[in-house]
Protein backbone atom coordinates (compact mmCIF):
# COMPACT_ATOMS: atom_id res chain seq x y z
CA UNK A 1 0.00 0.00 0.00
CA UNK A 2 1.37 3.90 -0.60
CA UNK A 3 1.11 6.23 1.90
CA UNK A 4 -1.74 8.19 0.25
CA UNK A 5 -3.81 4.94 1.89
CA UNK A 6 -6.43 5.46 4.91
CA UNK A 7 -4.19 3.32 7.14
CA UNK A 8 -1.24 5.58 6.49
CA UNK A 9 -2.90 8.71 7.20
CA UNK A 10 -4.38 7.64 10.51
CA UNK A 11 -0.39 7.77 11.39
CA UNK A 12 1.03 10.49 13.28
CA UNK A 13 4.47 9.41 12.62
CA UNK A 14 6.41 6.59 10.78
CA UNK A 15 8.80 5.04 13.76
CA UNK A 16 10.19 2.26 11.48
CA UNK A 17 10.00 2.59 7.94
CA UNK A 18 9.25 -0.88 5.39
CA UNK A 19 13.53 -1.14 4.47
CA UNK A 20 14.65 -0.92 7.71
CA UNK A 21 12.62 -3.34 8.95
CA UNK A 22 13.36 -5.45 5.96
CA UNK A 23 17.14 -4.80 6.24
CA UNK A 24 17.33 -5.57 10.21
CA UNK A 25 15.03 -9.15 9.95
CA UNK A 26 17.69 -10.06 6.82
CA UNK A 27 20.09 -10.02 9.70
CA UNK A 28 17.87 -11.67 12.38
CA UNK A 29 17.80 -14.53 9.56
CA UNK A 30 21.39 -14.85 8.75
CA UNK A 31 22.41 -15.07 12.29
CA UNK A 32 19.59 -17.41 13.70
CA UNK A 33 20.88 -19.38 10.24
CA UNK A 34 24.48 -19.89 11.41
CA UNK A 35 22.81 -20.33 15.67
CA UNK A 36 21.09 -23.09 14.25
CA UNK A 37 23.03 -25.28 11.56
CA UNK A 38 22.10 -28.60 11.74
CA UNK A 39 19.63 -28.45 14.61
CA UNK A 40 16.24 -28.33 12.55
CA UNK A 41 14.68 -25.43 14.52
CA UNK A 42 11.12 -24.70 15.32
CA UNK A 43 10.19 -21.31 14.86
CA UNK A 44 6.64 -20.78 17.08
CA UNK A 45 4.90 -17.76 16.16
CA UNK A 46 2.31 -16.09 18.40
CA UNK A 47 -0.50 -15.34 17.00
CA UNK A 48 -1.70 -12.87 15.40
CA UNK A 49 0.56 -9.96 16.37
CA UNK A 50 3.58 -11.93 14.87
CA UNK A 51 2.33 -13.63 12.12
CA UNK A 52 4.00 -10.75 9.59
CA UNK A 53 7.09 -10.78 11.20
CA UNK A 54 6.99 -14.35 11.07
CA UNK A 55 6.64 -14.72 7.68
CA UNK A 56 9.74 -12.43 6.53
CA UNK A 57 12.01 -13.35 9.15
CA UNK A 58 11.50 -17.24 8.57
CA UNK A 59 12.18 -16.69 4.76
CA UNK A 60 15.41 -14.93 5.92
CA UNK A 61 16.75 -18.02 7.78
CA UNK A 62 18.63 -20.02 5.24
CA UNK A 63 18.69 -23.69 6.96
CA UNK A 64 15.89 -26.12 7.39
CA UNK A 65 13.07 -25.41 9.88
CA UNK A 66 9.53 -26.38 10.62
CA UNK A 67 6.62 -23.73 11.87
CA UNK A 68 4.20 -23.99 14.47
CA UNK A 69 1.54 -21.01 16.06
CA UNK A 70 0.26 -20.56 19.28
CA UNK A 71 -2.31 -17.99 19.81
CA UNK A 72 -2.21 -16.09 23.13
CA UNK A 73 -3.77 -12.88 24.10
CA UNK A 74 -2.74 -10.64 27.12
CA UNK A 75 -4.07 -7.45 25.79
CA UNK A 76 -8.03 -6.47 26.01
CA UNK A 77 -7.99 -4.85 22.67
CA UNK A 78 -6.66 -1.25 24.78
CA UNK A 79 -3.55 -0.36 25.02
CA UNK A 80 -2.50 -1.60 28.27
CA UNK A 81 -1.74 -4.87 29.34
CA UNK A 82 -3.83 -6.47 31.52
CA UNK A 83 -1.55 -9.10 33.02
CA UNK A 84 -4.09 -11.68 32.19
CA UNK A 85 -2.60 -14.52 29.53
CA UNK A 86 -5.12 -16.76 27.94
CA UNK A 87 -3.95 -19.59 25.27
CA UNK A 88 -6.43 -19.22 22.88
CA UNK A 89 -4.48 -22.05 20.45
CA UNK A 90 -2.23 -24.05 21.17
CA UNK A 91 0.97 -25.76 18.90
CA UNK A 92 0.17 -28.72 17.30
CA UNK A 93 3.36 -30.57 16.57
CA UNK A 94 4.89 -32.04 20.48
CA UNK A 95 8.33 -29.60 21.20
CA UNK A 96 9.92 -32.06 23.29
CA UNK A 97 13.94 -32.33 22.30
CA UNK A 98 13.28 -29.34 19.69
CA UNK A 99 15.22 -26.38 19.33
CA UNK A 100 12.49 -24.27 19.89
CA UNK A 101 12.59 -20.08 18.40
CA UNK A 102 9.75 -18.14 19.54
CA UNK A 103 8.78 -15.31 17.32
CA UNK A 104 7.31 -12.57 19.07
CA UNK A 105 6.38 -9.12 17.78
CA UNK A 106 7.31 -6.79 20.75
CA UNK A 107 8.06 -7.16 24.72
CA UNK A 108 6.73 -4.75 26.91
CA UNK A 109 5.54 -5.40 30.26
CA UNK A 110 7.19 -8.70 30.26
CA UNK A 111 3.83 -10.33 31.65
CA UNK A 112 3.28 -12.32 28.24
CA UNK A 113 6.33 -14.01 27.54
CA UNK A 114 7.35 -14.59 31.02
CA UNK A 115 3.59 -16.89 31.43
CA UNK A 116 4.44 -18.76 27.80
CA UNK A 117 8.48 -19.78 28.82
CA UNK A 118 6.90 -21.03 31.74
CA UNK A 119 4.31 -23.12 30.10
CA UNK A 120 6.79 -23.84 27.02
CA UNK A 121 9.55 -25.31 29.47
CA UNK A 122 7.26 -27.39 30.93
CA UNK A 123 7.48 -29.73 28.02
CA UNK A 124 11.14 -30.11 27.72
CA UNK A 125 12.80 -28.65 24.72
CA UNK A 126 16.13 -29.25 23.27
CA UNK A 127 16.06 -25.40 24.17
CA UNK A 128 14.50 -22.36 23.97
CA UNK A 129 14.86 -18.54 22.66
CA UNK A 130 12.94 -15.59 21.78
CA UNK A 131 13.07 -13.95 18.88
CA UNK A 132 11.39 -10.45 19.28
CA UNK A 133 10.99 -7.34 17.00
CA UNK A 134 10.83 -4.59 18.93
CA UNK A 135 11.98 -4.21 22.69
CA UNK A 136 10.24 -1.85 25.06
CA UNK A 137 12.91 -2.17 27.68
CA UNK A 138 11.47 0.91 29.73
CA UNK A 139 8.18 -0.20 30.15
CA UNK A 140 9.03 -4.03 31.78
CA UNK A 141 7.60 -5.30 35.24
CA UNK A 142 8.76 -8.90 34.70
CA UNK A 143 12.33 -9.37 33.16
CA UNK A 144 11.95 -11.95 30.46
CA UNK A 145 15.17 -14.56 30.22
CA UNK A 146 16.15 -16.14 26.96
CA UNK A 147 15.90 -13.31 24.75
CA UNK A 148 18.46 -14.38 22.04
CA UNK A 149 17.78 -11.78 19.28
CA UNK A 150 16.23 -8.28 19.46
CA UNK A 151 15.32 -6.30 16.34
CA UNK A 152 14.79 -3.00 17.63
CA UNK A 153 14.89 -0.81 21.25
CA UNK A 154 11.69 1.57 21.19
CA UNK A 155 10.63 4.09 23.01
CA UNK A 156 7.59 4.02 25.21
CA UNK A 157 5.07 4.20 22.53
CA UNK A 158 1.78 2.49 21.71
CA UNK A 159 2.92 1.45 18.30
CA UNK A 160 1.05 -0.35 15.20
CA UNK A 161 1.69 -1.76 11.93
CA UNK A 162 3.70 -4.71 10.58
CA UNK A 163 1.24 -7.55 12.67
CA UNK A 164 0.71 -5.04 15.84
CA UNK A 165 -2.70 -4.16 15.98
CA UNK A 166 -5.07 -1.28 17.51
CA UNK A 167 -8.66 -2.80 18.32
CA UNK A 168 -7.47 -5.18 15.38
CA UNK A 169 -6.62 -2.67 12.54
CA UNK A 170 -3.45 -1.67 11.65
CA UNK A 171 -1.88 -4.89 11.46
CA UNK A 172 -1.43 -4.56 7.47
CA UNK A 173 0.61 -1.62 7.74
CA UNK A 174 3.86 -2.39 6.25
CA UNK A 175 6.12 -0.16 9.07
CA UNK A 176 5.82 0.28 12.20
CA UNK A 177 4.36 3.55 13.14
CA UNK A 178 2.38 5.68 15.80
CA UNK A 179 -1.31 6.51 15.96
CA UNK A 180 -2.56 10.37 15.40
CA UNK A 181 -4.41 10.95 19.14
CA UNK A 182 -8.13 11.08 16.82
CA UNK A 183 -7.74 7.40 16.02
CA UNK A 184 -8.23 6.70 19.47
CA UNK A 185 -12.09 8.50 19.23
CA UNK A 186 -12.14 7.08 16.18
CA UNK A 187 -11.98 3.18 16.16
P1 LIG B 1 3.60 -7.66 27.52
O1 LIG B 1 2.95 -8.82 28.17
O2 LIG B 1 5.07 -7.80 27.30
O3 LIG B 1 3.25 -6.37 28.21
O4 LIG B 1 2.89 -7.46 26.15
C1 LIG B 1 3.11 -8.24 25.06
C2 LIG B 1 1.96 -8.08 24.09
O5 LIG B 1 1.26 -6.85 24.28
C3 LIG B 1 2.52 -8.00 22.69
O6 LIG B 1 2.66 -9.28 22.13
C4 LIG B 1 1.48 -7.15 21.99
O7 LIG B 1 0.43 -7.96 21.52
C5 LIG B 1 0.97 -6.23 23.07
N1 LIG B 1 1.66 -4.92 23.03
C6 LIG B 1 2.62 -4.45 23.87
N2 LIG B 1 3.02 -3.22 23.51
C7 LIG B 1 2.33 -2.91 22.39
C8 LIG B 1 2.32 -1.77 21.52
O8 LIG B 1 3.06 -0.78 21.65
N3 LIG B 1 1.47 -1.83 20.47
C9 LIG B 1 0.63 -2.89 20.24
N4 LIG B 1 -0.17 -2.81 19.19
N5 LIG B 1 0.61 -3.97 21.04
C10 LIG B 1 1.45 -3.98 22.09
Amino acid sequence: MNRDSEVFKDLESILIDEATLQQRIQELGQQIGQDYKGKLPVVIGILKGSSIFLADLVKAIPIHLTLDFMGISSYGGGTHSTGVVKITKDLEETIEGRHVIIAEDIIDTGLTLNYLLKTLKQRNPASLTICTLLNKQARRILEVEDVGYKGFEIDDHFVVGYGLDYMQKFRNLPCIGVLKPSVYQKF
